[in-house]
């Protein structure tokens, strides 16, 4: 079955609780990952062609316990909103266990959904169908884009209803991460002077996910940096992709840099930097534009876990920290230049090119131009005759006095294809490389809640036609056009729901 290799449950206990999943009354598979348990090397037999869906549906769903499985809920404590919860954990996730994937990586396997834990508080510990979709389609969409994130290995549904404002069909959600240790796994123990255990925790996370950093002399400070490293670079393959994580709280944001919680998150269709979706972000904390300022903040609550480990003289170690946090916004403001170099077409860099980006994003914003498909027909306005499709995305609201949108983007096209010209390549060769930064479809909003809505009438084929189309977003796929076009007026999504 499963070749579990459990290490979680080789650190200490109080870094989580032992519990089972709770059986569920009739576990049906909705849906599975045929090509990621290949890669997670679940064999051939019971999860190859052919396998059983009703005995894979009793594993997903929580009835039947792999051999090998070690189900725990860990323990982690958050910042949510920015206020500190010293308790939260997997209040209804539970993590069956590690297996190593055919590139030798460790990777988690946990039922999101499978019952109460002692995490749990108030919650019922399950989750209902819509959530677990949305889910995941947006990971799976997330693993085509080619962004890190947590992936979806199953989806299946219970049988049962959860009461949430209206009851709703029970599902349980089988998530493949790196790992789940998050920013709040560390002010968990930091919460209780557990300088012990962060030590422990830090070794921990730098074997399973920084092991080069174990010969550094200061592995720790290593450590901070490389996840704010990858904070940096992964928040930037966000705004590069249009995406609105939503809940950007310290327990969402993983140490190994994978995307975590697709919760109320969603992709811009028209771009605004000020863009917010989730439902419980009445302050726009979480907005497009703030994202990146949030995951230093955060990595300044791992920092302060951290300082203990950091130097034995405090003000040496606060200095440390500090040094990480500052290089954070240089790291970020690079690899978000990187990143939007690339969607407009640069293999090389020059003074200006962050100018040019910001000057295409408020032509876009004024003139309420689609995120995706604007960058995606910048592609074919390397030559002249590819322009009409990409102005046509402009709308005539006026920039500056006199100016509409779409004249100045028109005016910008100009000093872009100077700068092109440049760069050095061929107009054809750019055009390739473009196309294969920019995504043509992107999981929008109102085709998730067209799925959700059709399966929770037990129609299913909308949220197989989706998935399916979102597996090579890169590609044109006229098939599936009619998922690459934005909401029209009344289809548009104006607010996004948690999970819980
Ligand atoms: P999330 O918003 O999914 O990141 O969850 C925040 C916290 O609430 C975590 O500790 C979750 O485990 C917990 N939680 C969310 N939904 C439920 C639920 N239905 N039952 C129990 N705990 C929950
Ligand atoms: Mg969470």
């Amino acid at each position: 079955m499963f070749h579990f290799d459990n290490s979680y449950t080789r650190l200490p206990e109080r870094f989580y609780a032992s519990v089972y999943p709770e059986a569920v009354e009739g576990p049906k598979l909705l849906k599975f990952n045929a090509d990621l348990a290949r890669e997670l090397q679940l064999d051939a037999e019971s999860f190859g062609p052919g396998a059983d869906e009703n005995r894979l549906a009793a594993i997903f769903g929580g009835n039947v316990l792999p051999a090998g499985a070690e189900p725990i809920a860990m323990a982690y404590a958050g910042h949510q909103f920015g206020n500190f919860v010293p308790q939260l954990g997997d209040g209804r996730a539970i993590l069956l266990g590690e297996v190593i994937d055919v590139n030798g990586k460790r990777r988690d396997i946990q039922l999101k959904g499978a019952g109460p834990t002692p995490f749990s508080r108030r919650g019922d510990g399950r989750a209902a169908l819509g959530p677990v979709l949305r889910e995941y389609i947006v990971s799976e969409a997330f693993a085509a884009l080619g962004i890190p994130a947590t992936r979806a290995l199953a989806a299946v549904s219970t049988g049962e209803a959860v009461y949430r404002e209206t009851p709703q069909q029970g599902a349980v959600f089988v998530r493949v991460a790196a790992s789940h240790v998050r920013i709040g796994t560390f002010q968990f123990l930091a919460a209780r002077g557990d300088t012990d255990g962060i030590k422990v925790l830090a070794d921990y996370v730098i074997d399973r996910h920084y092991p080069d950093l174990k010969t550094q002399d200061n592995p720790y400070l290593a450590l901070l940096q490389a996840v704010a490293g990858r904070q940096a670079q992964l928040v930037a393959r966000w705004l590069g992709a249009g995406f609105i994580h939503g809940v950007m709280n310290t327990d969402n944001m993983t140490i190994s840099g994978e995307t975590i919680d697709f919760g109320p998150c969603a992709f811009l269709d028209e771009y605004d930097p000020m863009k917010v979706f989730s439902s419980i972000d009445a302050q726009g904390r979480y907005a497009y534009r703030n994202q990146p300022g949030i995951a230093q903040w955060n990595i300044a609550r791992l920092a302060e876990c951290l300082l203990p480990l950091l130097d034995a003289d405090e003000e040496k170690a606060v200095e440390a920290a500090n040094g990480v946090l500052k290089e954070f916004g240089e790291r970020f403001q690079a690899a978000w230049l990187t990143e939007f170099s690339q969607k407009i077409g640069l293999s090389g860099s020059e003074e200006g090119d962050g100018d040019l980006v910001q000057g295409l994003l408020a032509a876009m914003h004024k003139g309420e131009a689609d995120f995706t498909l604007s960058f995606r027909r910048l592609a074919d306005a390397v030559t002249a005759e590819g322009e009409a499709a990409f102005l046509d995305g402009f709308s005539e609201a006026p920039l500056e006095a006199g100016v509409t949108a779409r004249a100045a983007v028109a005016e910008w096209l100009v000093g872009w294809r100077q700068r092109l010209e440049r760069d050095g390549r061929e107009a054809e060769e750019q055009r390739t490389a473009m196309r294969a930064k920019n995504p043509a479809i992107i999981a929008r909003n109102h085709r998730i809640e067209e799925a959700i809505a059709a399966a929770n009438y037990g129609d299913f084929s909308f949220f197989e036609r989706l998935t399916t189309a979102l597996e090579k977003p890169y590609e044109d796929q006229p098939e599936f056009a009619d998922l690459m076009a934005p909401p029209t007026v009344d289809q548009r999504v104006l607010r996004t729901f948690c999970g819980t």
